[in-house]
């Protein structure tokens, strides 16, 4: 989307990894004079060669630029941005992200064009996914991306016939003032990320913002802060829909089990659709439902399309099965909590590949479930120290990569006497030491799976 917005005049911007870079591109081809920066020399290397002019910012004169972009897979617990933002304060120019510019261009081109953005502790993925696929159910062209996949500049422009549906991480919404999307959607707002939003006061309230700004607010209302937001817009007189999974008849939105209810009356059932399950996504799926209902979709259409999700892509995703043994990839768990998640949801029969580069804390917060594993695949950097923490309560191997893992534990499992097996990758890692990002480790995973399967006359 070329950001005609900064036409002709002088941007700063920090960040050239993939979104960075989209983001330098935008601007530039509205015809803004982009001086580009990035501390690591690889990210500036391949900005270079697509013909952006890179500069040190540090050395840069900073009373000609007229607005600082960071991009948004900078976290601004990296210790380049906070010099960019206190260089810019100093020159009393806005410090701004790609949705921001994104909504600047919207308002030029498209002011009332469809747009849902989503945010929330948890659940942010799960529901713009399902957003995205309801809209397409009923037939809308649809724009997904932002925080998930494709970065939201990359997309196509706003148009009256596209909807847009993006997620938003608080970090972007902190970074776009004029956030003001057609419906707004809040799901829950619990402590994580204080490292980078300091209070959890803070935290809700650049939340809140993604739902002040929206002609239409779609608020989960299950936590103190999420209540607290809903109830002063209410105050306010701009009363939120609100979504409740625990409840049939406190919230606009409500669930008995898995029948889901608007305004008492039952619209759709969870009961069947497997990526779905758990009173978690009964929170997502009535925040889409009352989402895309606020855009005009009938609630029977919204019940069918709930049917068919197909559920996110490397997230307990099932990739097949032979015969006892099923492969679900979630290279999506980098961290020992999403793990923590993956292995509640079998029983026994586990054989777990993990690994990759370490996040703080390891895997020991895990060991509640090392009694059901029956073995453990273990690849990349965390190698030695996963090894130490399993020593003498789970076997374990030491694979190296993932090809090795994948014939080692899908040959195990198959040789198992367990009724039920399952060959889960959910490495509890992040995927840099190996992979670019964590999509291409689980791409990398769907293929292994899907040779295996071939070889043994499976389909998938
Ligand atoms: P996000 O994009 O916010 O990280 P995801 O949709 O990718 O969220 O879900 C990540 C994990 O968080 C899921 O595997 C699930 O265990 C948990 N989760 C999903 N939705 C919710 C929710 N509404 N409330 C609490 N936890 C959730």
């Amino acid at each position: 989307i070329p950001v005609s917005t900064f036409a002709g005049r002088r941007v700063a911007l920090f960040g050239l990894g993939g979104s960075g870079l989209a983001t330098a591109e935008a601007l530039a081809a509205g015809g803004a004079d982009v001086t580009a920066f990035d501390d690591a020399a690889a990210s500036c290397e391949r900005a270079r060669a697509r013909g952006l002019a890179l500069a040190d910012l540090n050395e840069a004169d900073w009373s000609t630029f007229t607005a600082l972009v960071l991009a948004p897979g900078v976290p601004l617990t990296h210790p380049a941005p906070h010099w960019t933002v206190e260089r810019a304060a100093a020159a009393g120019i806005p410090v701004i992200g790609d949705i921001e510019l994104f909504c600047r261009e919207r308002r030029a081109r498209a002011p009332k064009s469809p747009f849902v953005a989503i945010t929330g502790t948890n659940g942010k993925s799960t529901t713009t996914a399902l957003i995205a696929h309801l809209l397409r159910e009923a037939g809308c062209t649809v724009e997904l991306g932002g925080n998930i996949g494709t970065a939201i500049l990359s997309l196509e422009p706003p148009a009256p016939e596209r909807v847009h549906v993006v997620e938003c991480s608080s970090y972007q919404i902190d970074l776009a003032p004029s956030l003001d999307p057609s419906v707004g959607v809040l799901l829950n707002v619990t402590p994580d990320h204080l490292d980078r939003h300091g209070t959890m006061d803070h935290y809700a309230a650049v939340k809140a913002r993604l739902v002040d700004g929206a002609d239409q607010a779609v608020i989960a209302v299950e936590d103190d802060w999420t209540r607290a937001i809903a109830a002063r817009l209410a105050g306010e007189g701009r009363a939120a829909i609100t979504v409740r999974s625990d409840s049939s008849d406190a919230a606009r939105y409500g669930a008995d089990g898995a029948h889901l209810r608007h305004d008492g009356k039952v619209f759709a059932d969870l009961a069947g659709v497997a990526s779905l399950r758990g009173r978690h996504n009964a929170q997502n799926a009535l925040a889409a439902a009352a989402a895309v209902a606020a855009l005009g979709v009938a609630h029977d259409v919204i019940a069918r399309g709930l049917a068919t999700f197909p559920g996110l892509a490397h997230r307990m995703e099932p990739l097949g099965s032979f015969r006892h043994v099923a492969f679900v990839n979630d290279s999506k768990a980098t961290n020992a909590d999403s793990t923590d998640k993956a292995l509640s949801a079998f029983q026994d029969g586990i054989f777990w590949i993990l690994g990759g580069k370490q996040k703080e804390g390891g895997i020991a917060s895990l060991n509640g479930f090392f009694a059901k594993i029956d073995k453990a695949y273990l690849i990349g950097d965390a190698t030695e120290a996963f090894a130490a923490t399993l020593e003498g309560r789970v076997p374990y191997v030491r694979c190296g990569t993932l090809d090795r893992a994948v014939a080692a534990a899908a040959d195990d499992a198959l040789a198992s006497t367990a009724a039920e097996a399952v060959v889960l990758l959910s490495p509890a890692c992040a995927s840099f030491d190996q992979y670019p990002n964590f999509e291409a480790r689980g791409e990398h995973f769907r293929k292994l799976v899907a040779a295996w399967l071939a070889q043994h006359g499976a389909g998938a």
